[in-house]
This record gives structure tokens, sequence and C-alpha cells, in this order.
């Protein structure tokens, strides 16, 4: 089977083909930089990672792009509530711009430790204006939007296909529900392009009026065609994204373009607590910082996010993190076995197992290729490790199923394949260590070193950051 994914769009599982062979454009939606994003967040982060991994894997380049959403995401999600941004900023009592600068940063430390492999570009909704003027102007032009007293609403009446990502219809919409009544709106399910509030810290003078700001929607839509054309390959983002986000987004570029926007919308099952779901709202949240604490690394974590099908329900508790730290340190094993065998430790015949690696990498790739189901591709590395601790590779096969691994891994992006393993608790005390260090709590991070030292681990400070050795 060649690579399918499940369209949000068809609502079925389709064969995969780019626009222009050999070459994916790839918009992800990117974080609300008001907070640090949670572990729930990078959930949908890591999906996107995997999947462009994969399609990386399968032969194509891949263009990618996530954005960053400093301005304009109410907290209703639609027309209604507070920019996200404003709201925090007043509760640090610090300004907007700084807010996001902040989180910001913190978001791309974040996945820096996660691994994720670098976008082209993370463009930022504010320093996109133009461009998105430049669409509504269209809009206006082309009569699917309307000013109202310094905000602009684009017409859902005039796109007979609103409705046909999510399934919502308009005359189903249920006015006051899910959608405001405003008084300046034709339609109640009619949704803002652009607004106007003088009390808005982030505003811009256009000639809409002097104190305007961009809807959530337009922002993605904008950026998108600003860094990857009019038309995408694949559009991703959790699954509440749906509605009415990029819903928004297909009839605002669909009617200014003329072309389908997107040809596969891909969405990611919310990450949950307890059941329920995980978000900065209800306050059930962790962060990467949360994880250390309770001594797991990026790298665990990573794993923990990855391994399930994206469309799966996930439940995040720290016996899972337990489960997925032990199941990762078991495929580093498998490399460390690999390598003995590798060396001639195996079995006598070299070719031996030579079959094991064919099946281990065919039954990878057919997970991978039904949907990104990660959960069905990993039976391929832990059957290896099976064969491994019984001894049934010879020297040459060992030499194959490394590379099989260092090439999965590729697209994991979490196993020790490269560097000299260090048990799992060791990293963890490093990782701790790390914490104390930038949280200036010397005390602890000088405990820390001993306890290392003790187990024969030598932890240096250099200019490019710790380094460590065997005593
Ligand atoms: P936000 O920062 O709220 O704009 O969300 C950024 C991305 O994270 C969006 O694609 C959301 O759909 C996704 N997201 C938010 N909460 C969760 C969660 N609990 N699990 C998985 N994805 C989430
Ligand atoms: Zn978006």
């Amino acid at each position: 089977m060649s690579f399918h994914v499940h369209n949000s769009l068809t609502r079925r599982l389709e064969p995969f083909a780019s626009l222009e062979p050999g070459v994916v454009r790839m918009y992800n939606c990117g974080p609300t930089v008001y907070n640090r994003p949670h572990v729930g967040n990078y959930r949908a982060f890591l999906f996107a990672d995997t999947l462009r991994r994969w399609l990386e894997y399968r032969g194509y380049r891949v263009e990618q792009v996530m954005n960053i959403t400093d301005v304009g995401h109410l907290t209703d999600d639609g027309d209604e509530g507070e920019d996200k941004l404003e709201k925090q900023a007043k509760k640090e009592k610090l300004d907007p711009w700084e807010i996001s600068r902040k989180v910001a940063a913190q978001f791309f430390a974040d996945l820096g430790a996660l691994g994720v492999t670098p976008a082209k570009a993370y463009p930022k909704a504010s320093e996109h204006i133009p461009e998105m003027v430049e669409i509504i102007e269209g809009l206006l032009a082309k009569g699917h939007a309307y000013e109202a007293h310094g905000n602009v609403y684009f017409d859902v009446k005039s796109f007979p296909s609103y409705g046909k990502l999510s399934g919502n219809r308009v005359d189903e919409l249920d006015a006051g529900a899910r959608i405001a009544v405003r008084e300046d709106k034709r339609n109640p399910e009619d949704f803002a392009l652009w607004k106007s509030d003088p009390a808005h810290i982030m505003k811009w003078d256009t000639r809409f009026g002097p104190h305007g700001f961009p809807g959530w929607h337009i922002e993605c839509s904008a950026m998108a065609r600003k860094h990857l054309g009019d038309r995408l390959d694949i559009h991703t983002g959790g699954e509440d994204n749906i509605f009415p986000h990029h819903e928004c987004e297909i009839a605002q570029t669909e009617s200014f373009t003329g072309q389908p926007f997107a040809s596969y919308w891909m969405h990611s099952k919310f990450l949950q607590v307890d059941g329920g779901k995980m978000s900065k709202s209800l306050g059930n949240t962790y962060t990467l910082d949360d994880v250390a604490a309770k001594s797991y690394t990026p790298r665990q974590l990573r794993f923990a996010l990855i391994r399930g099908h994206y469309r799966a329900p996930l439940n995040f508790t720290w016996d899972a993190m337990k489960d997925a730290a032990s199941s990762l340190e078991n495929l580093d094993d498998l490399v460390l076995r690999l390598r003995r065998a590798a060396k001639g430790e195996g079995a006598a015949d070299a070719q031996a197992g030579m079959e094991l690696v064919v099946a281990a990498r065919r039954e990878f790739e057919a997970g991978m290729d039904d949907d990104l189901n990660v959960s069905r591709a990993l039976p391929g590395l832990s059957g290896l490790r099976a064969a491994a601790l019984e001894g049934k590779f010879g020297a040459a096969a060992a030499e194959q199923a490394l590379a099989f691994v260092a090439d999965a891994n590729r697209v994991l992006g979490c196993i020790a394949v490269d560097e000299e393993l260090l048990p799992a608790d060791i990293e963890a005390l490093i990782e701790r260590r790390q914490a104390a260090r930038k949280a200036r709590d010397f005390k602890e991070s000088d405990r820390i070193r001993d306890e290392l030292l003790a187990k024969g681990i030598v932890l240096e400070d250099t200019p490019k950051g710790v380094v460590w050795r065997k005593k």
C-alpha cells in the first residue's frame, strides 16, 4: 500500500498524491503564544513533525510552515471574547508584545528539546497584516465580504459549500449557541475578517478604521498563501480547529483564489487528562518542566506522545509516561544488542536473521503508510528486539537491522541511535540538574552533580553546554 491519509474533508482514507511531484506543501496551525504550550499542544505539533518526517522517508521534499498566533485569537475561538494575548498581558501586567516574545522563545526551546525538525518558516500573524488586508480587499471586491462600522465580515451565504469540512450547515447552525448574534452582521453565522476596537492594544490603522485588528481565521489564510502559495497539499491542526477555524479558512481562501485550498485536511485528536480535555482554560495542563520535574526527559515525552495513532484517544498519566519510558529503553537496548551482534558477538552465520530485518521494515512501513499509524509500525521494531534477545542475528544481518533502526528513527526521532547510551535514570538526573541550574537552585544542582559522580558520571560545564564522561 502506498501512503494513505485520513482526509477530514472527505472523511475517508485516501491515497496521498502531491500537487507537484516530489514536493509537499504543508501548513500546520501553530500555537497561540499567550502561555507556554502544554504537552497537549505538543501532541498536535509532534503529529505534524512525524508526518513531515514520514513524507521525507517516502522521498518528498517537504515545505512546512507553522504559524505563531500573536494577535486576534479571542477567548471563544470566534468573534467574541477577549484577545487571549491581551487578557494574559493584563494578568501578568506586561505588554502583549512582551508576552508574545517570551512565549514564542519558550516554544522554540521546547521544539528543540523535543527534537522537532525545524519548519521552513514560523510566520507571526502580526507581521502579515498587509497580506491579510489584500485578501480582505479581494473578498470585498468580489462581494464575499462587507464592512460595518470598521468591522469586515465574511458573508457565509456567498460561499455555498460553507460547512463542507465540519459538516455544519448554515441553516442548522444555532444562532446564539456557538455563534453570537451581532446587530451589524447580515447572517449570525458570518465571521469577522477584521475587527474594530479602540480599546485593543495591538491594533492597526487601515482604510477600515484607525483601531483595527485581524480575525484569527484570516491570519492563517494569509500566512499560508504568503509562504506556500494559493494551494496546499496538507493542512493540519488539532481536532478543535475543524470548526470554526478551518471551515472559515476554506471559505475565505477558496472565495479569494477560486481554487481548492488544501487537498488533505488532517486533524489530531486531543490529549486528555483523566478522560477530559487538557486545556489552558481548564487549568489541567502540564508543560515540559512538569515532565522534567517527574524525571522524564523530552525524548521520553516525545515517544509517549507519538507512539499511538494520532486519531486515537490518548490519556496523559504518569503511568503512561512510565510505560513509554520503559518501551523506549527497550528500543535503545535493541540498538546496543545489534551493535554487539554486528561486532560478531551474535549468531555464527553472518546472514542469520536477514529475513527478520526485511519483515520488520515491511511492518514498519505498512503501519506508517496506513495513515501514520505509529502503533501499527512499532511492532516491527519490538519484534527485532525479541529476536536480538534470542541472539538470532549474525553480523551482516545486525548491520542491516541497525541501518533499518536508524531509518525508522529518522521518523520517530527518539531512539538513542548515535550517542553512547546512558541509562534513562542517569539521563533524567542530568536533565534535572539542568533545570535546577536554570532555576538558579545551585544547591540542588550541586547535589545532583555529586549523585551522578557517585554513579560514575562526571559532568563538565563547557561554553557549548554540559558534557558528560564516564569516570
Ligand atoms: P492554541 O495554542 O490554543 O492555538 O493551540 C495550538 C494547537 O494545539 C492547535 O492545533 C490545537 O488544536 C492543539 N491543541 C490544543 N489543546 C490540545 C490538546 N489537549 N491535545 C492536543 N492538541 C491540542
Ligand atoms: Zn490556524
